[in-house]
């Protein structure tokens, strides 16, 4: 047997669902390693959501009913009866009484806001900036709990498996490949951001525990219901460690438009009241295409703060601006960005994807509770209500060492300029076929070409093992499953927008 490593829960990520997830399993007295690729806590969207985390207050009943309102009647009844019902006792329990987060308040407790399709006020925050004031102490807790190790810097590439069982996974650290067994694994590597040029989330989002979950035989679902964000700020800055073409400065919340914040095209002119009854406050995917559609038009869509006192209720976009060097009185520059994945790795109510020991939280999995569209402010809390009852569940497992994937004897190197090019070509035609608007002949041309491109990328796995490689390999096949399940999905419903054909330049 070669050298290995084994707990009793591995978690894969450091986001909020992983870190609920070790909790929960932790709390059972397992010993739980959690390893992330990340080198510091900024390497996840957790850390850096804005508008807070959704509860429950005087109707729970309204909440259910606007998360399916906001998913187009796609949500799955079940689950966000499970998420509503346990979002309470979750938000108590862990971040007011373990990690005591100091959520914004007023004389009579909680200063509980308001977002888009919200029909109270129900979100927790704190500033502008909740994802850290939430994280940071959570990581903190853990580190310093017993039965809990956090590694960083360290991926996993491929999970072990065997006869439908689940048994650890391969994780590469410092170019060193080792295996690590576990009673049970609980995947919680967030979203897909680095597939589109554009993102809100940070720049190692491949899509890595989708990717694993599909090759091991796993369920994966909903995959073509992709959140845009319509108005993250972009600068010409090419910024990304897998080499994007990345022009994302930051995301400017939809609480700008909120409080009046107006989107205007390149000629000057304000454009939302000819698309929406709702002008700039429509859904977020109508303002997305609206966006896309002007930017074609015009060159450009800025978000005129004007009408805002900018500086004083926005201090901390206000100084994003400045680090980017926009200056917010000319309107900040904006375009749709990749923001959420809605489906991913298929689980049941404890997290329980369809292999043996294996689980999935977070933005990675598909609970079924954001059908093919997402209520502001609801990430947050599933990953908190479904990492702890997926940790919990995990719990009770003891690791058994098998014989593991023959990764270990492959060559790390692999030329840098190689996975960017791969990289690029992959974005080009997310962006173009199955972006914000889809039509079905684009999404059969994106097919073919993303399945050409998954097997020049395999041709480098059959033998090297570089984690660039598989970071690849993963976003490879993860385009390739949103691009596989737009095309089956014929139905235009919530995120999944499809127009009728047109003369569309080609991505190659
Ligand atoms: C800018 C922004 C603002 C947002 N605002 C809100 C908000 O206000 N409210 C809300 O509810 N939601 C918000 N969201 C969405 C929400 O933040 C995310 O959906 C949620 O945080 C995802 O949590 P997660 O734990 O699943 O993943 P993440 O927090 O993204 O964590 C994923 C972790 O997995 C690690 N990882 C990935 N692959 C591997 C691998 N192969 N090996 C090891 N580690 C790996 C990463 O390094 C990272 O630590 C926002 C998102 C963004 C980007």
């Amino acid at each position: 047997m070669t050298d290995h490593d084994t707990s009793d829960v591995l978690v894969v990520g450091s986001g909020l669902a992983g870190l609920a997830a070790a909790l929960g399993a932790t709390r059972q007295g397992d010993d739980v390693t959690l390893v992330t690729k990340a080198t510091r806590p900024e390497g996840a969207s957790s850390w850096w959501a804005q508008g807070g985390i959704a509860v429950s207050r005087d109707d729970p009943e309204q909440f259910k009913d606007d998360i399916v309102a906001a998913s187009d009647d796609t949500a799955d009844a079940d689950a966000v009866d499970v998420l509503v019902e346990n979002a309470n006792d979750a938000v108590q329990d862990v971040l007011f009484e373990t990690l005591a987060v100091e959520f914004d308040s007023g004389d009579d407790g909680p200063d509980y806001t308001r977002e888009a399709a919200h029909s109270e006020d129900r979100i927790l925050h704190v500033d502008a900036a909740t994802g850290k004031h939430i994280h940071v102490p959570f990581l903190n807790y853990l580190d310093a709990h017993d039965g809990v190790e956090i590694i960083d810097d360290t991926a996993a590439l491929e999970l072990i498996r065997h006869e439908g069982r689940v048994h650890g996974a391969m994780l590469e650290s410092d170019d060193d490949v080792r295996p690590h067994f576990a009673g049970s694994v609980v995947l919680a590597t967030g979203g897909i951001g680095e597939l589109y040029p554009r993102t809100t989330n940070p720049d190692n989002a491949t899509g890595d525990g989708i990717a694993m979950a599909a090759l091991a035989g796993a369920d994966v679902r909903d995959m073509e219901y992709v959140q845009f964000h319509p108005t993250a700020c972009v600068v010409d800055d090419a910024d990304s460690t897998t080499g994007a073409d990345a022009d994302v400065a930051f995301l400017v919340s939809e609480a700008v438009r909120g409080e009046g914040g107006l989107l205007r095209n390149g000629d000057g002119e304000r454009f939302m009241p000819d698309y929406h009854a709702d002008a700039e406050l429509a859904p977020r995917d109508v303002v997305a295409r609206a966006v896309t559609a002007e930017r074609e038009a015009t060159g450009e869509v800025r978000l005129d703060v004007s009408p805002v006192d900018f500086a004083d209720e926005f201090p901390g976009l206000a100084d994003r601006c400045a680090e980017h060097g926009v200056d917010y009185d000319e309107g900040i520059p904006v375009a749709p960005a990749e923001h959420f994945l809605c489906g991913g790795v298929a689980v049941d109510d404890r997290g329980r994807t369809t292999l043996d020991r294996l689980y999935a939280v977070g933005e990675c999995s598909r609970t079924g509770v954001h059908g093919a569209n997402r209520l502001a402010s609801t990430s947050l809390l599933e990953g908190l209500v479904w990492g702890l009852r997926a940790g919990a569940d995990a719990a009770g497992n003891d690791a058994d060492p098998i014989e593991a994937p023959d990764l270990l004897t492959r060559d790390p190197d692999l030329p840098d300029r190689f996975a960017r090019e791969k990289f690029h070509r992959l974005r080009r035609v997310m962006d173009e076929q199955v972006g914000v608007e889809r039509t079905p002949a684009d999404l059969n041309r994106s097919l073919a070409l993303l399945r050409r491109l998954k097997g020049e990328v395999d041709a480098y796995v059959r033998t090297r093992t570089s984690r660039s490689l598989y970071e690849l390999r993963n976003a490879s096949v993860t385009a390739l499953l949103i691009a596989r399940h737009a095309t089956e999905n014929t139905e235009s419903v919530g995120t999944h927008n499809l127009v009728a054909d047109a003369e569309t330049p080609t991505a190659d």
